[in-house]
């Protein structure tokens, strides 16, 4: 990776480039190892310094950053490193409080920083973290329940020496050895108090919570009109879904509706259903529709005169169910 420092190296006293850290970190959010590489050599190929990419054309590096997607983060880029220039004389802060002030650096980019770049004791946590602390100490509790007990636990084993080579090698440990699937405990340098190894619980871990499945509920809408043309709406009560919006008088939405004609009618199916997803559940509407004379009397609801209905006023499932009645009940 052609932002890190090789052993030797360190061993010799070079100390890693903050702004090559930086960009790296910022470039492998949301991306991979493999697809930054030449991202990151031709950034620094291009603007070697922070101060060079602060001066750079903005065009000019959303031009060398496409192709790497979530196109914010160059934006971030390039503000972050204006205010480094601007406000901290083109020096990265070495703290983390200073860090997080930065635009586009949250807590896992601030802490990679300090600890990579200046070896500061900062806990880095990221998706491999978590998986090897989850293994080491057979911790079974879901996530993302179990993060805060997850970062203690890698809390704890930060060193207060070459802090930045350990988050390194964590992470490494977790991409190429202690990997999601079939870890290879047997060439691990950790194998020894591995508690999961032992345990035999190693690939069964970290354990998340399974996502809920979106219920569906069911309904029936009644499209009734009047020999006159108007139609037949109901205005649902305030409290509730669609509270208070017009609409087609409706059953119950649930598992099983009783029918509910709102009219006395002679009501026909539909073959066709609307389909509407509310934030928690998945809507299937079946729709009857009828014909019926002047006089009749709604139970519930209120006749609307066909020139004073206006379709683009209905909640888009009601208007779903317009949509494909429309035509049948001549309503349109
Ligand atoms: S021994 Fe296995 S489970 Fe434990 S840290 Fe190493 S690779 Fe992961």
């Amino acid at each position: 990776m052609p932002w890190r420092v090789p052993p030797a190296d360190r061993k010799a006293g070079v100390a890693p480039d903050p702004y090559a850290v930086w960009l790296s970190e910022v470039m492998l959010q949301q991306t991979t190892v493999a697809a930054v590489r030449d991202y990151h050599r031709k950034f620094t190929a291009l603007w070697p310094t922070v101060r060079d990419l602060a001066a750079a054309d903005d065009a000019a590096v959303m031009a060398a950053w496409a192709g790497l997607g979530y196109y914010a983060r160059a934006r971030n880029l390039l503000k972050c490193a204006r205010v480094m220039v601007a406000d901290h004389g083109g020096q990265f802060p070495s703290d983390l409080a200073t860090l997080l002030t930065l635009p586009g650096i949250g807590p896992y980019t601030a802490a990679a920083i300090a600890a990579i770049a200046f070896d500061a004791p900062e806990t880095v946590v990221d998706g491999n973290v978590e998986r090897v602390m989850a293994r080491m100490f057979d911790i079974h509790t879901p996530l993302p329940a179990a993060k805060p007990e997850l970062t203690a636990r890698a809390r704890a084993l930060t060193p207060a020496v070459r802090a930045g080579d350990y988050a390194q090698a964590v992470m490494d440990l977790g991409a190429t050895i202690c990997t999601p699937r079939n870890p290879a405990c047997g060439i691990c340098p950790w194998r020894a108090p591995c508690a999961a190894r032992i345990a035999g619980t190693a690939a069964d871990l970290p354990r998340k919570t399974p996502k809920k499945k979106t219920p569906t509920r069911y309904g029936i809408a009644y499209v009734a009109r009047r020999a006159d043309g108007a139609i037949l709406l109901e205005t649902r009560p305030d409290s509730g879904l669609l509270g208070g919006m017009l609409g087609w008088p409706c059953s119950d939405w649930v598992e099983d509706p009783a029918p509910a004609p709102p009219i006395a009618a002679d009501w026909t199916a539909v073959e066709a259903e609307a389909r509407h997803t509310f934030t928690h559940f998945h809507l299937h509407l079946r729709i009857m529709v009828a014909h019926v004379p002047l006089d009749a009397q709604p139970d519930r609801g209120h006749f609307v005169a066909r020139p004073e209905f206006s379709p683009a006023a209905l909640p888009t499932a009601m208007r779903k169910v317009y949509d494909l009645v429309a035509d049948l009940v001549q309503i349109d």
